[in-house]
């Protein structure tokens, strides 16, 4: 995770974007949060460090990341309501509790989950649908067994 005002300058050169003090705000908030916020969340949380940004600049900046590959934007966990964003742009699954939480999948879990499908099950997919399967990327749907 990118640390520092100058690792921010970089990172955004790297993606094509200038580094303004606005998006050095909100992306460190959405790297600092493990939960998948929403725009609404995000302003929210920025707001608390600084106030007067608009959620207007959140959605606008939030679009700018997910076009240049700086964050992830998640789709309505059930398949309606306000997107998420995830600044862990690394390929990873995600379960969805049934109270709104999005939770990452270990890395290690993501890879061996989405290997694990049968080949023969895409095989199937790709000559029943006429498509061509270039990734497998599953997310999970279940509820919490105990308090984290
Ligand atoms: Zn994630």
């Amino acid at each position: 995770m990118p640390e520092g005002r100058t690792d921010l300058r970089t990172l955004f050169r790297e993606h094509g974007l200038r580094c303004t003090r606005q998006r050095e705000q909100i992306y460190t908030a959405l790297a600092a949060s493990t939960s998948h916020p929403t725009a609404e969340e995000l302003h929210v949380a920025v707001k608390d460090a600084d106030g007067g940004l608009s959620l207007a600049t959140i959605y606008n900046t939030l679009d700018a990341f997910s076009e240049r590959g700086l964050c992830r934007r998640l789709p309505a966990p059930n398949g309606s309501g306000p997107c998420r964003f995830d600044a862990d742009v690394d390929h990873h699954a995600h379960i969805v509790l049934d109270d709104g939480r999005v939770l990452d999948l270990p890395h290690d879990l993501s890879r061996r989950i989405e290997t694990e499908v049968p080949q023969t099950v895409l095989d199937e997919i790709e000559r029943r649908l006429g498509v061509r399967i270039d990734r497998v990327s599953l997310q999970l749907s279940g509820r919490a067994t105990r308090n984290t």
